[in-house]
């Protein structure tokens, strides 16, 4: 049975430390939560999976990692000043604020009140000033999304690897939206986390590509654990689209609280590439445009029929992290009966995804003997590259492997006695006992084939 409230989920990650509330001695900041010892594992490995998949398993994406601090006319040339906006209502009752496509039956959530305001514009983006002096031309933004780093990268990346279309750039990294109601834990935060790829194409090829893209994407989510049943793939409405698009498919998911947004895969066309090459009165952004304060750049590409240059089309597959590991999260916790009636608590994360692969675990941590044999085989799996293995001598086998399960360990080795050559069967000498997470069912394995055991069964 999977996560059914999302209290379960909160009460697992603070307990077992994957997610924390952001500045939560102070009394939390809204928007904002910290990745704990477990929660940053898992993280940097859905991410991993993301980069493999997306970068070194295709020949045709390159890597970038841009700054979070943005130039203001980039965010105004790409129309995020003018566009890149929440509808907002406020109580008039009880002052609080809400998003306007939040409110349910026109009533406020906080006093149940309905003399709302008319819903007006928030711009979400976060300003702050550069340098020692705070005026009007100091400001600068954090990125509300990681893309425009790579549209005003997009000829550095062309110069300096001689691509060719269609070719894509990916970028992983913190984004910043100022929600007016972030809610549903990670759900939706002020801080979050991006994994995006930017695939330009020839004018003409994109909806084909648009197409591929949406089902590479979903292909990839169930690589992640995610099942179909859970996932939906979204046309949105020609009224839903963001500034940019042409037309955008979301990746819808079974969260908790709904079905929701998981990713979204844009067309986003010529827009970016070309609202940051040509005037900006192209673009109907003039009203805040100083003509003097366009890019010097032309962000173009020879096309691949006429070798003239283009400004290409782009598809956009942008996926959040946080929102990953909250859906990998939501799928992966079960609760199930055992046959003496007690119940378990497991995490049946795919192994790749797994925080720690290995636990090694001392039958008792006060014969030195046992405790250096633990060691020196969880430093040999180490070795091996799998990723994180963990040694843990608290001493209570039952106790660490209900630990383990909770936090989706795959696979927890006990080294005993027998393993010494000292308990009653001479043949376990230099065997380990080998628990598997899911089936609970214990084998013996010799220590030498130990860490062939474990790869092949990580993959
Ligand atoms: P929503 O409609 O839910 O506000 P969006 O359509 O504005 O999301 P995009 O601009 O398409 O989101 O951003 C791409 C991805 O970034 C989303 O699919 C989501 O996974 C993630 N994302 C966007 N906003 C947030 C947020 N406030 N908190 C966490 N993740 C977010």
């Amino acid at each position: 049975m999977p996560a059914t409230s999302m209290e379960e989920l909160v009460s697992l990650c603070k307990r077992r430390g994957f997610i924390f509330p952001g500045s939560d001695i102070y009394g939390g900041l809204q928007g904002t939560y910290d990745y704990g010892p477990l929660g940053v594992e898992l993280k940097n490995n859905l991410k991993a999976a993301w980069w493999r998949a997306n970068v070194y398993e295709r020949d045709d994406v390159e890597g970038l990692d841009s700054s979070i601090l943005t130039h203001r006319l980039v965010l105004r040339h790409s129309g995020h000043e003018a566009t890149f906006t929440d509808p907002m209502v406020d109580c008039r009752t009880c002052k609080s604020r809400w998003r306007a496509d939040h409110v349910k039956n026109g009533k406020c959530e906080k006093c149940g009140g309905s003399d709302l305001t008319e819903p007006r514009p928030f711009n979400m983006m976060f300003k702050t000033t550069v340098g020692p002096i705070a005026d009007e031309s100091s400001y600068a933004y954090l990125r509300p999304e990681t893309a425009q780093g790579i549209f005003v990268n997009f000829k550095n990346i062309v110069d300096s690897t001689s691509r060719r279309l269609p070719f894509g750039v990916a970028q992983i990294g913190k984004a910043f939206r100022n929600e007016i109601t972030p809610r549903n834990f990670i759900f939706r935060v002020r801080e979050f986390e991006q994994m995006e790829l930017e695939f330009f194409v020839q004018p003409g090829s994109d909806e084909d590509w648009h197409s591929q893209w949406v089902a590479a994407r979903l292909q990839w989510w169930r690589d992640q654990g995610l099942t179909s049943d859970n996932l939906e793939a979204y046309h949105q409405a020609a009224d839903e689209l963001a500034h940019y698009a042409k037309a955008t498919v979301d990746i819808l998911y079974r969260f908790p609280h709904g079905m929701e947004e998981l990713e979204g895969i844009a067309n986003r066309t010529d827009f970016d590439l070309g609202s940051h090459t040509r005037s900006q009165a192209d673009y109907n952004l003039s009203a805040h445009v100083d003509p003097n304060e366009d890019s010097t750049a032309k962000l173009v590409i020879p096309d691949p029929d006429t070798n003239k240059p283009i400004v290409p089309f782009v598809i956009e597959p942008s996926a959040g992290v946080d929102r990953g590991v909250l859906a990998i999260l939501t799928e992966a916790y079960t609760k199930e009966t055992l046959e003496n009636g007690s119940e378990r608590i497991v995490l049946k994360l795919k192994p790749h995804l797994a925080p720690i692969k290995v636990a090694v675990l001392p039958l008792a941590r006060n014969k030195p003997e046992i405790v250096e044999k633990a060691k020196s085989i969880k430093n040999s799996l180490m070795a091996t590259g799998i990723g994180r293995v963990f040694y843990e001598d608290t001493g209570n086998i039952g106790k660490g492997y209900r630990r383990h399960d909770e936090v989706g360990t795959p696979f927890c080795v006990t080294v005993d006695f027998d393993t010494l050559g000292r308990g009653d069967d001479p043949a376990l000498t230099d065997t380990v006992t080998v628990r598997d997470r899911d089936t609970m069912a214990q084998e013996r394995i010799a220590i030498h084939e130990l860490a062939g055991y474990v790869r092949e069964r990580l993959k």
